[in-house]
This record gives C-alpha cells, sequence and structure tokens, in this order.
C-alpha cells in the first residue's frame, strides 16, 4: 500500500464497519491453513480434516464470493500416507495435492519440507497441482523457478460498496518466501527479507496491498514486519502452534493457524480506498466434528487412504487392524518426544527390549517419530503406529563398551530439543551418573544395547563417531523393522 495509510485492526468477530459517503469499500476473505500433513482429521477425528475445511470454504465463498484460500508451506512430507508404496514409488504428498486440489485451494508457499521428498518426486506433483505456488526466494539448482511456481501471485477485489461513478478493482499482490532448513541440493534458497524488498519494489506502482504468504520462523516473521512497511498482512506457517501478533511501526500483523488443519484463520478484509484505510477482522475457527465434511472431498480422501492402505498391505501391514489398546493419551508431538520420555516414547522403548530380549537397555532416535499428534486412550490400529514411525527402520543388537555407550548417552541429553534427543528404556540418569538396570554405568563393561539402526550410521546430530567401525562395537546383528516390534507389544499388552 502507498503513503498516508493507516492501519485498524478488528480482533474475532463483530466489527462491523461503515464507511463514509461516496467511498469505495472492499470486502474480501482469506482462509488461511499452514503446516499440513495429514488428509484425515486427526487427535481420534475429534480435530483437523481437510474434507471438513472444505466446507468450511464453500460457506465462505458462499457469504462472500471474493473469498480466497492460501496454505502457508509444509504439505507434501512428512506423514505416514505418503511413504506408502503405490506402483513402485512412495505416495511423497500425491494424495496431499489431490485433495487440496478437490478442496479447491487457491494458493499455497513452499515449506521446508517440501524439499524432503526428491526433485523428481516434487516436479511431479507441481505437475499435478491445480492451484497456484508462489515462492520468491526458493530456486531449482540452476537458479531457475521450478515449473508450475510464480513470483507473485495477483488478484483483483472488486468494489463492494461504490459510491462513485467507477470503482476500479484493488489490486492485492501475494508474495511467497521459504526458510532454508532441511536444505536439499537440488534447491537454491534466496534470503527472504532481501528478496521481498526486490519484489515489492517492482510492483509497487501496480499494486494496492500486499501479502506475504510465508513459510518462516517467527522472528525471521517478525524481521519482515519490522523492515516492509508496504507489506500489509503476514500469512506464516512452519511454527505449528497458532499465533498472531502485531509488529513493527505500522503493526503488520502475523497470523499463523495450528498444524494439520487442527484450527485454521479466516481474515475478513475491508479496505477504503479513499482513507487508505485496511481492517481485518479475524477469527482462528477450530476444525472439529461439528463442521461437516464436504461428501466430494471426503470421496477423494477416501480413495488415497485407500491406495495407500493397499500400498501398507504389500509391505506386510494390515493398517486398519486393531492390535491393542491404550489406557492413557500416546503423546507423540514432537515438543514433547524431542524433549522427555512420555507413554509414547516408553512403549516404542518396551518394543525395542521386546524385540532383543537379551538386550539390558534401548536407545533410539526421538526423531524416528514423526506422528506429532497425540492418540487418544482407546484402540489403536496398525495404521496408528505407523503414523508413529512411518519411515520404520531396523532394530539392531549389538554389544557396546560402557565407555561409549557414556559418551552416546550423553550426546543425547545434549541434543535436547532435536530429533537427536535420545529416548531410552533400562537407562536411568541421577546426582551420581548414569545407571544401567539400576546399576551405575560400568566404562569397562560390555553391554547388550537394543538399538536404531539409524543410528549406528554416524549421522545423528553429535554422534559422527557411532558406526560400525568404532572398537566400542561388537556383535552387532540386524532385526526386524521397528513397526512391527511396536504391534508386537501392543499385542502383547492386551
Ligand atoms: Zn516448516
Amino acid at each position: 500500500m502507498r503513503l498516508g495509510r493507516s492501519l485498524a485492526i478488528g480482533v474475532a468477530l463483530g466489527l462491523g464497519w461503515m464507511g463514509p459517503a461516496a467511498a469505495e469499500i472492499y470486502r474480501f476473505q482469506i482462509l488461511q491453513l499452514n503446516d499440513v500433513y495429514e488428509i484425515t482429521p486427526v487427535q481420534g477425528g475429534r480435530s483437523g480434516g481437510l474434507a471438513r475445511v472444505a466446507t468450511l470454504l464453500k460457506q465462505l465463498k458462499a457469504e462472500n464470493p471474493q473469498t480466497w484460500s492460501m496454505l502457508a508451506g509444509d504439505y507434501l512430507s512428512p506423514s505416514a500416507l505418503g511413504t506408502a508404496k503405490v506402483n513402485g514409488d512412495r505416495l511423497a504428498g500425491q494424495q496431499m495435492v489431490a485433495v487440496l486440489n478437490a478442496m479447491g485451494l487457491d494458493l499455497a508457499t513452499f515449506g521446508n519440507h517440501e524439499f524432503d521428498i526428491s526433485e523428481a518426486q516434487l516436479r511431479q506433483r507441481l505437475q499435478e497441482q491445480k492451484f497456484a505456488l508462489v515462492t520468491g526466494n526458493v530456486l531449482d539448482a540452476q537458479g531457475r523457478l521450478f515449473p508450475n511456481t510464480q513470483t507473485d501471485y495477483q488478484f483483483q477485489v472488486q468494489a463492494t460498496d461504490c459510491q462513485k461513478p467507477v470503482c476500479p478493482p484493488l489490486k492485492v499482490s501475494v508474495l511467497g518466501v521459504t526458510i532454508d532448513s532441511n536444505q536439499a541440493p537440488y534447491v537454491r534458497y534466496g534470503d527472504p527479507l532481501k528478496t521481498l524488498q526486490q519484489q515489492i519494489q517492482q510492483r509497487q506502482s501496480n499494486t494496492d496491498l500486499f501479502i506475504g504468504l510465508t513459510h518462516l520462523n517467527l522472528s525471521q516473521d517478525q524481521q519482515l514486519a519490522r523492515s516492509l512497511p508496504a507489506l500489509d498482512l503476514i500469512l506464516g506457517g512452519h511454527e505449528h502452534e497458532n499465533i498472531q501478533q502485531w509488529v513493527g511501526d505500522d503493526f503488520t500483523p502475523i497470523f499463523k493457524a495450528d498444524a494439520n488443519a487442527r484450527t485454521v484463520y479466516v481474515h475478513r478484509l475491508t479496505y477504503d480506498s479513499d482513507r487508505r484505510d485496511l481492517q481485518i477482522s479475524s477469527q482462528l475457527v477450530p476444525i472439529t466434528p461439528v463442521i461437516p465434511e464436504d461428501p466430494t472431498t471426503a470421496a477423494v480422501v477416501q480413495t488415497w487412504l485407500e491406495k495407500g492402505f493397499t500400498g501398507f498391505r504389500a509391505q506386510g501391514f494390515d493398517p486398519s487392524a486393531i492390535v491393542g489398546r491404550t489406557t492413557e493419551p500416546l503423546d507423540g508431538l514432537e515438543s514433547s518426544v524431542r524433549n522427555e520420555s512420555t507413554a509414547l516414547t516408553r512403549l516404542i522403548a518396551k518394543s525395542y527390549l521386546r524385540a532383543v530380549p537379551t538386550a539390558e537397555l534401548a536407545i533410539y532416535n526421538s526423531g524416528a517419530i514423526r506422528i506429532d499428534d497425540v492418540l487418544p486412550s482407546g484402540p489403536i490400529s496398525q495404521y496408528d503406529v505407523i503414523r508413529m514411525l512411518p519411515f520404520g527402520g531396523a532394530i539392531a543388537s549389538v554389544e557396546m563398551r560402557g565407555e561409549l555407550l557414556q559418551r552416546v548417552l550423553e550426546q543425547g541429553l545434549k541434543n535436547r530439543g532435536s530429533g537427536g534427543f535420545l529416548q531410552t528404556d533400562g537407562v536411568q540418569r541421577s546426582d551420581r551418573g548414569w545407571q544401567i538396570q539400576g546399576q551405575p554405568l560400568r566404562p569397562d563393561r560390555w553391554y547388550r544395547v537394543a538399538i536404531a539402526d539409524y543410528l549406528l550410521t554416524g549421522q545423528e546430530k553429535g554422534l559422527g563417531f557411532l558406526t560400525e567401525q568404532n572398537p566400542g562395537l561388537r556383535s552387532l546383528q540386524r532385526g526386524q523393522d521397528v513397526r512391527f516390534a511396536v504391534i508386537a507389544q501392543l499385542q502383547a499388552q492386551r
């Protein structure tokens, strides 16, 4: 927006706004979601679900046809269903694109997790998308735009109150930028702030409102809000928990909804072009069973769920089979499992010990847990287990010298907050140091350990020394996939 604007923000509902006489008033709406990994509801069906979001979108369009839906990144990965192999390749977000197409999404930007999948898979997804993808700072390795992506997305809003002979349409420009975490070698990342600065400069003479559709951490969004007075609104993602803040001298609003469409934001915008005054009334809408599913979108969800389940069956799973019950909620939220032990992490650790009966202790990386959800008490299906550990991996049995074991455990603690935080069973830490099965850890002793095979690759944070070549390891054997071990543990608990 150009000179002399003032920005007034009405929070939540009920701020009717009356324009002055002979004005041009533009009313439009945006449905915002971000960080959506599951096409189905989460939390045992209590929350989320894109077929419900589709219904809300239809309702908003009935209320005001000038409604746009935007997704602020992270939708192709990681998800359990995306790991299912169909026709020889993982789905890798194909299910999500199909559902977002059915829902009628208008626009997305890249999240960092879009680059978890291979370049060929990403290019394929971009071909399948019926919605636009706007990106400013993310290019392919040759510095070109990925196919079917664009540097900006312009749309026009017609005046809803026009008391002049002519009311030209309002020109809104949406620009997209993405954080450079989980860098992929096939992607070139530019600086988000510099990119937006440049893009705004180029478009300023021909744009009334600028919206940033971003996938950045909050401090980066705050920096954009402070540094770019022309930016009117930031719709962000990446944080997984809902946020609203007003930042900078001109109080640029930043909004993020909860991951997995547990909530979405509905923004109702009113622009008075004489006063250059933008009012934003924003409502965080919980997506719950109260909202009926849109039948068309629900049918597409069901189709892809079935395709994915067929793929899992070919891998030896029976996804819909109930394998046990849990009497307490199983907390698999990333913010929990990367910092502490929960009923879910203990269940997995117990499964390691069951798989290696001679083991005195179990160790695995919390980053293997990708469900980022709490399973309520009640029945647990094999698909729930796949959701916990979508990438699976073998359980290894190995003898480890105490000295090395101590070093591994210490590093696991240092990794708190990341996926390298280690979850264990048979291990305690007290003021007197590490205890294994209640006995002080002895550096000169050998311990039989059930451990995630992945940890023996040296690829975990700070654990580069932990490879098969380390002389502190011997008698290595690889066993079954951890998901089958968890299924066996749940069946045994019945
Ligand atoms: Zn992200």
